[in-house]
């Protein structure tokens, strides 16, 4: 059991600690709506398995999630196409940027796993195959919803509309795509329910109740817990893109980090965990985020390393 007092202190403290560094990190600016996110914001929370919610500084703001909901996304296409996804997109981790081009020119249009740019486009490709966009989206805010307890998660059009404005580089991926045969409906299609799915606002303390199918172990479970197993993996080994080496080596648990400043982090059946901070560090994951991430698995002791 989780000592409730410690772990409020553990993250107040953590909370202190983010408050005393200057040094927070770049905003991320190439989607010009993102830009206006204030450097010092910082909220922390933890949904743990036995149901209370802890959290601590500014942890009911909404935020955009960003890449954090290709894990939405992935659950939802594993839902309904099982392992026929894995012959369109791979579990390997890139080594490269997650908005790389390069490697799916070299690998004949495959992405190397469903948490790159390229490979996230292609799960949404997939859950569109029945549906239109709007469906896919509102299907995925009945999951997002269900899955937090709380009717209060929203997409922020403004958000999608200022990425569709800039978004070249998930333009190219996508027409790459196209062309090597593994992108069934038009790229506009698709790029238009990806930016949109990236576009979802949730708080921490939202994004912590959301990520509670991931903990695993609970009987109302809203995946099959071999896709658990698998999603953490994907997690673990991919989700922060780049950077998922050092991530493992200083946190050691699954997570999934969006450009909007929010990691959404695992504990397997203990916790889920949600930390914002918006200055990103080089690999485009939030740097304070992250080393908030390490703190608390540090004095939790919830590495999955131990
Ligand atoms: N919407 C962003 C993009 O496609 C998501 C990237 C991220 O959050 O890492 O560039």
């Amino acid at each position: 059991m989780t000592n409730l007092t410690e772990l409020q202190r553990v993250l107040d403290g953590i909370v202190a600690a983010a408050a005393r560094i200057s040094d927070r990190g770049e905003v991320a600016d190439y989607i010009p709506e993102l830009s206006a996110a204030d450097p010092a914001m910082f909220g922390i929370a933890v949904s743990l398995a036995s149901g209370e919610v802890l959290a601590a500084g500014d942890a009911r703001t909404a935020f955009s999630i960003q890449s954090i909901s290709k894990v939405f996304t992935l659950a939802m296409a594993l839902g309904r196409l099982g392992d026929g996804l894995w012959r369109r997109v791979g579990r390997e981790p890139s080594g490269l940027a997650f908005n790389s081009i390069l490697q799916l020119e070299q690998e004949n249009g495959r992405p190397r796993n469903p948490f790159v740019n390229a490979g996230a486009i292609v799960v949404t490709d997939a859950i569109l195959a029945a549906s239109e966009p709007r469906e896919v989206l509102a299907e995925l805010l009945r999951f997002v919803r269900e899955a937090a307890e709380d009717g209060d998660i929203h997409i922020n059009k403004e958000v999608a509309r200022s990425e569709a404005g800039t978004g070249h580089r998930n333009r190219a991926l996508a027409h790459m795509l196209k062309a090597q045969g593994n992108l069934h409906n038009t790229p506009d299609r698709v790029l238009g329910t990806y930016f949109h799915q990236c576009a979802l606002e949730m708080s921490c303390v939202q994004l912590a109740r959301a990520g509670r199918f991931l903990i695993g172990g609970r009987e109302a479970a809203l995946i099959a817990p071999y896709n658990v197993r698998r999603i953490n993996a994907l997690m673990m080994t991919c989700g922060h893109y780049d950077g998922s080496g050092d991530f493992a080596y200083r946190v050691g648990l699954p997570a999934k980090s969006g450009v909007g400043g929010g990691i959404l982090a695992v504990a397997p059946r203990r916790a889920s965990i949600a930390v914002w901070s918006p200055g990103l560090n080089a690999h485009g994951n939030s740097k304070l985020g992250t080393m908030a991430a390490e703190m608390l698995a540090d004095r939790m002791g919830w590495s999955v390393f131990s």
